[in-house]
């Protein structure tokens, strides 16, 4: 079975896809190489408008364990999405990219409130937006905004950049005979609890009717690859269709 070829995406980056290869939490290195993979899939005449998680700074759940408050750990999770997103604003900007970084947690001399008649504005004028804060509540994570901005943007499609080119029957890293699925419906991924994204995102694309597409973003050219109907992923989709 052949993916179609998206026009208007959502694409979603942990945060630990800034981090590159050391132990540097934000690295200008791995920053600019992700965004002149956006760079390159937006020349192709892809819309595109991202989320950005914040694990490479700080883990609201991991604080919690620790003995934290977990709506204030939460809270700050949400702000390190936001050090991520200029971040990743201002490599797309170098790239040549036009952008606005709009926050879910009102921050005036930083971003853009989230306004979504506006953010669809941007996106409309070739403009990438980088949502910020997740969903600006705690108790949720970025997979859940980027499925929340993944329908209100009216995107055809989730793109789940990971380290790895969709989703296996086991980890491939450890166990060598584990299979690559091409396409997979969302019931079995709820009810198999694979790990694609949390519960509560596939759910929501679920009921949406939004694709999920996971692939490998640390593989140059992929993302464009992948955005044409080409290239290595996985797909999640409704049952008629997986
Ligand atoms: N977070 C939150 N509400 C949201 C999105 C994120 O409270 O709507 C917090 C939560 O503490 C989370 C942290 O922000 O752990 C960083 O986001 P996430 O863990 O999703 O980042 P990723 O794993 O994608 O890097």
């Amino acid at each position: 079975m052949t993916r179609p070829r998206f026009n208007r995406i959502l694409l979603k980056l942990s945060g630990e896809a800034l981090m590159g290869q050391g132990q540097q939490s934000i690295d200008p290195d791995a920053v600019a190489g992700l965004a002149g993979e956006i760079a390159a899939a937006k020349a192709h005449g892809h819309e595109l408008c991202l989320v950005v998680g914040g694990g490479n700074i700080f883990r609201g759940v991991a604080a919690a364990a620790k003995g934290f408050d977990r709506a204030s750990a939460d809270y700050m999770g949400m702000l390190a999405t936001v050090m991520n997103a200029l971040a990743l604003q201002n490599a797309l900007e170098k790239a040549g990219v036009d952008t606005r970084v709009q926050s879910a947690i009102p921050m005036a001399s930083v971003s853009e409130p989230y306004i979504r008649r506006r953010a669809l504005r941007h996106i409309e004028k070739g403009r990438i937006v980088l949502f910020a804060a997740g969903t600006g509540n705690p108790y949720f994570t970025t997979d859940t905004a980027a499925a929340l901005r993944a329908a209100e943007m009216g995107c055809d499609a989730l793109f789940k950049g990971t380290s790895v080119d969709g989703v296996y029957t086991a980890d491939p890293k450890i166990d060598k005979s584990a299979k690559r699925y091409d396409h997979l419906s969302y019931t079995k991924v709820l009810g198999d609890d694979l790990k694609v994204m949390d519960a509560a995102a596939v759910a929501l694309c679920r009921d949406n009717n939004i694709p999920i597409v996971i692939f490998n973003i640390r593989e140059p050219g992929n993302l464009a690859k992948v955005l044409a109907g080409g290239g290595v992923a996985t797909i999640v989709q409704n049952e008629e269709k997986a």
